[in-house]
């Protein structure tokens, strides 16, 4: 990566990447080729030409416009009129983890530099705008695109998308910010009908975006497939209208999904300005194309809207220099340091859910055997989960890392324990059924090589069968016989460990008291396997937090436990409301399997004299903790210090608690830091439905202090005048 243009951009990153600062020139320039524009060339930039491509004005200077998927690395090219791979041997890139495993590591400078590193493979690849990052709220652990987005939590997920935003974006692409919105199941994807609260719009499932658009300066912002209200969200005018231009001020170009714009007139008054993936043969019968054109022409439509979405698309164009090539970003690709930022994201998102008896980290030189197990040790996952799925350079598996580190000095026992039953049926989730078998014949050889190993790591969990765009999971479980061939494992090996790879929540339970370590590894991108091993042997450590909850059972958790989802004939209401993941779990006292934000670490952290600046503050004000970390322990390590908020005495009914702040710390064994934490008193506020406006009561807030949401170390109380 060129670290000196990154460096030289976070520093002058406020004044530069928010769009909305164009300025009077670029204003005029915008006005002026309009100006000269026939209604057919305006046209012919709201709608795709191919799959991924839109139409120049080749005669005013105005290139072709390249959009590319996505948020875990550049997608290799696809033929510019099917779905079919281009065959080139030119588009493999750096494969980052998938998006909860980078949500997993709470670290805002590692998504700053992945940010960073997508920007220049997109340009090097000529790209002008990267379709991510996806920031939908994890509702239901079945999502079949939990993996792609970050978590259960808005805050989290603000903090992550503005960051990865501006980075991207300083690299002169543009970010698109998806899905737009309530795209939370894949499960009728195409057609649900989604209803909530306003409240629970505003304080869940809108702040990510609003982040993303007003800190984050998103250049474009992509409408989901989905009805919001009634309505599809591409022609829903309280989202496209309302929300994102009148509220947001948002003057980016608002895209469709692939295939998600249903009309000409009522989309185009809704504020979309571009069409893309229309299912019909012609682009030319695109509803943005012939017949925009029709609508105008007829009077249905006034050529200032066409107008509108021209100035959009081409004020996007300006901020990504499209305008100025000699002084674009000119990108790289593949590069020692973009895979060095794969690395280190693959091991900060990985979670040590459990370590009994000091398991891990292995002391490698002691041993003399491992059985290796499972058919995640051994499967490739970038290329999957449809439209973020990438072709890596290359992808370390975990039995390639742990051959190539350890293979000369210690017997690798290997055994595939159980075997993919599924298949991928894209629309449906049909191919998940019958996938419970369990092969004794399988598990008997895996069982075989534990008895004669020193220790036994199963690599576990899921694959982009289940965890993929366009389906939702049929179960929470673990699929394969999976749950059994670990018991088995376990009896014969007291050292077993349990590596899960997958992206979105599984059920522990029958496991989770059977061994003594399990490790979340998540698809860790194309370092997946050398970031795992390292971790083992403890040449890393450990110090992702989960960005969701983990339940015991599906039933915990919130939607299905009040049987709202999938909805019923094609609708959904969100029933409990602004109780999503934690918050829910909180609120009924539910104790999961792990809670959100929950990961230990090789070492033992002591959190010491929280404090803040002041006991009483005013609404404007600025609340700063304090608090004194110390690594303890004998390893070196980090901790994610968090901080929850609570106002015990609201006129409303609140949460239990609520994220507003973290970060994460990282400390040589015995070291210790006076760390400070930031948030506004603003930040305090719920959304009143009577009042439809967000309020911070005077009274009493506490805010808890902890390392989860469930390990708190101290609470303070503070007044707010
Ligand atoms: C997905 C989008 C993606 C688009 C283009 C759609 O099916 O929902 O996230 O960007 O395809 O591949």
């Amino acid at each position: 990566m060129k670290q000196k243009k990154s460096i030289f951009f976070l520093l002058i990153f406020p004044f530069f990447s928010v769009f909305c600062q164009t300025n009077d020139g670029t204003e005029k320039r915008i006005q002026n080729l309009i100006k000269k524009m026939t209604l057919t060339e305006k046209v012919g930039l709201l709608h795709a030409n191919s799959k991924f491509y839109i139409s120049g004005v080749k005669r005013l200077g105005i290139p072709e416009w390249a959009l590319s998927d996505g948020p875990n690395g550049v997608r290799a090219e696809i033929s510019r009129n099917s779905w079919q791979s281009a065959g080139l041997t030119t588009d493999s890139a750096t494969c980052f983890p998938s998006g909860t495993a980078m949500a997993a590591t709470w670290n805002l400078d590692l998504t700053r530099q992945r940010g960073f590193v997508l920007g220049e493979e997109a340009r090097f690849r000529k790209k002008d705008v990267l379709l991510g990052p996806g920031i939908n709220i994890i509702r239901s652990p079945l999502c079949g695109r939990n993996f792609e987005y970050l978590s259960e939590d808005p805050f989290l997920t603000s903090q992550l998308a503005v960051t990865y935003i501006k980075a991207l974006q300083t690299k002169d692409v543009a970010a698109s910010v998806k899905h737009f919105l309530a795209n939370n199941q894949e499960d009728n994807r195409f057609s649900i009908d989604v209803n909530m609260s306003e409240r629970a719009l505003r304080e869940i499932y809108l702040p990510a975006f609003k982040s993303a658009i007003v800190d984050g300066g998103a250049l474009s912002v992509m409408a989901a497939y989905n009805k919001f209200r009634g309505e599809w969200c591409t022609e829903n005018s309280y989202l496209g209208r309302t929300i994102l231009r009148d509220e947001f001020h948002f003057n980016g170009v608002y895209m469709s999904d692939w295939d998600a714009t249903h009309s000409t007139e009522k989309a185009a008054l809704a504020g979309l300005d571009l069409e893309m993936g229309t299912n019909v043969s012609e682009y030319s019968d695109y509803f943005f194309a012939d017949f925009l054109i029709k609508a105008v022409q007829e009077g249905r439509l006034n050529e200032n809207v066409v107008n509108e979405k021209v100035a959009n698309v081409l004020r996007v164009m300006f901020e990504t220099k499209i305008f100025d090539p000699k002084n674009r970003e000119k990108g790289c690709i593949n590069t020692k340091e973009h895979q060095q930022v794969a690395y280190r994201s693959a091991v900060e998102g990985i979670v040590l859910l459990k370590n009994e008896n000091t398991v891990l980290p292995l002391n490698i030189k002691s041993l003399k055997s491992v059985a290796v197990i499972g058919d995640n040790a051994t499967r490739e996952h970038c290329a999957g989960g449809l439209s973020s799925g990438i072709k890596a350079l290359y992808e370390i598996t975990p039995l390639k890392a742990l051959t190539q580190k350890f293979g000369n000095n210690l017997k690798i026992n290997f055994a595939q324990g159980y075997k993919k039953q599924s298949t991928f049926f894209e629309g449906s989730n049909k191919g998940q059924l019958n996938t419970d078998f369990v092969d004794w014949t399988l598990i008997n050889v895996a069982v075989e090589q534990a008895k004669k190993s020193d220790v036994a790591i199963i690599f576990g969990g899921l694959n982009h069968d289940f965890d993929t765009e366009s389906f939702d999971r049929i179960h929470m479980r673990l699929p394969y016989g999976q749950e059994i061939l670990i018991q088995e494992v376990a009896k014969v090996n007291p050292r077993t460990i349990v590596v899960i790879i997958a992206g979105s929540p599984l059920e522990l339970s029958g496991i989770a008291y059977r061994v003594p370590a399990i490790v979340w590894a998540w698809y860790g991108g194309m370092e997946a396997g050398n970031a795992i091993c390292d971790v083992l042997s403890g040449k890393e450590f450990p110090s992702g937090k989960l960005p969701f909850t983990l339940p015991v059972t599906l039933n915990q958790s919130p939607a299905h436990a009040l049987g709202c989802y999938p909805g019923h004939n094609l609708e959904t209401t969100y029933d409990e409301d602004i109780l999503v993941g934690y918050r829910w779990f909180d609120y009924k006292g539910i104790e999961p399997q792990y809670p959100f934000g929950y990961g230990l670490s090789y070492s033992t952290f002591n959190i010491n004299n929280i404090s803040s600046d002041k006991k009483e503050y005013s609404k404007d004000d600025e609340i700063m903790v304090t608090l004194n970390l110390k690594n303890s322990g004998e390893r070196n390590g980090a901790e994610v210090i968090q901080v929850y908020a609570s106002q015990p005495d609201c006129s409303v009914m609140r949460p239990i608690k609520e994220l507003k702040a973290f970060q994460k710390v990282f400390l040589n064994s015995g070291d210790e830091k006076f760390v400070t934490l930031k948030l506004k008193v603003q930040d305090l506020a719920y959304y009143s439905e009577k009042m439809n406006k967000w309020i911070v009561e005077s009274g009493r807030y506490i805010l808890y202090v902890g390392t989860s949401s469930r390990d708190i170390s101290s609470s303070l109380t503070v007044v707010v005048k």
